[in-house]
């Protein structure tokens, strides 16, 4: 996209114009938060239960972000209007600002806010037709107690050592256990597992970020009458399950055919993952925040 305007600190800059200072300590030092989001011909997909997620990980580590929910709400529709966008992709960044070499946040006097919209990048259609191959990361999730990951910080070196992992396997993602060997996540996408019709996916407690796309699963579920609950399991239980499925923002609800090797059901996205994904996206364009007013028709 040529002409992209992007969000800078109250501006809307073209791409080209829009950088930070080497001195902003969320290049330093990963201090911030972030959100990834999406819209789907105008309608922006639970934006507002990604902005109480970047609020949440922003209280959690002691950062103001200069704004308040609504005008952020403003913000993001703007972004995607200045760019004529219906559907896609939206990346919101705070950082903690521009401070000196120190790592005391106390430098920095304001936090920065960035949003930048593009169109979607959308999935290889065919990918969701013979469902990934995934193999499970020797990297461990981060200690809840240490950084815990239901924050959705600009630290994410974990998730980055987990995708080399699967790079370097040759497949599209990684799973990670948390340091007692509890199935946690994806480097950048929750897990499901489904036995006998019902579906389970790891808490937030485990080591899993409380995916919005989770949340909208769980929901989707329900109403379809499928048991649909968190729960703690092990590599083992993946490996006998009959479906296995990985959500997330970009990637909505992909199955996973192969784990480790051990092929996952007959091998091809099950019945009970197509009728979730189904499901899915016939809520993804009411349930959020429209971009654009409604048109008001005159008959
Ligand atoms: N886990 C991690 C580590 C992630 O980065 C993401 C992507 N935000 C997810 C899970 C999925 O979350 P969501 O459905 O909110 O995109």
């Amino acid at each position: 996209m040529g002409n992209q305007l992007i969000y800078l600190d109250g501006d809307f800059v073209k791409k080209e114009d829009a950088k930070v200072s080497v001195y902003d300590h969320g290049f330093l030092y990963g201090d911030g938060v972030f959100e990834g989001i999406r819209s789907y011909n105008g309608n922006i997909f639970r934006l507002e239960e990604h902005l109480v997620r970047l609020y949440e990980s922003a209280k959690s580590i002691l950062l103001e972000i200069p704004y308040t929910i609504e005008e952020m709400t403003e913000v993001v529709k703007e972004t995607i209007k200045v760019n004529s966008l219906q559907s896609a992709y939206i990346r919101l960044i705070v950082s903690r600002g521009v401070g000196n070499l120190g790592i005391d946040p106390r430098s920095c006097k304001q936090a920065s806010v960035i949003v930048i919209a593009e169109p979607l990048a959308l999935f290889p259609a065919e990918l969701y037709e013979t469902g990934i191959e995934i193999v499970s990361a020797s990297s461990r999730r981060n200690r809840s107690d240490v950084l815990s990951p239901k924050t959705k910080t600009l630290n994410y070196l974990n998730n980055i050592l987990v995708k080399i992992e699967a790079n370097l396997a040759g497949v599209s993602e990684a799973l990670m256990m948390n340091g007692e060997g509890y199935v946690a996540e994806g480097s950048s996408d929750n897990i499901f597992i489904i036995k006998d019709n019902k579906l389970i996916t790891p808490p937030g407690y485990i080591g899993a970020l409380e995916g919005i796309t989770r949340n909208a699963i769980l929901e989707v579920a329900a109403k379809k009458g499928y048991e649909a609950t968190e729960g703690v399991f092990t590599r083992h239980d993946v490996y006998v399950a009959d479906e296995v499925f990985l959500t997330g923002t970009a990637v909505e609800v992909i199955a996973v055919v192969k784990v480790d090797g051990r092929v996952i059901g007959d091998g091809t996205p099950g019945k009970v993952t197509n009728d979730i994904l189904e499901g899915f996206r016939a809520i993804v364009e009411q349930d959020g925040v429209k971009a654009y007013d409604e048109k008001t028709t005159v008959v």
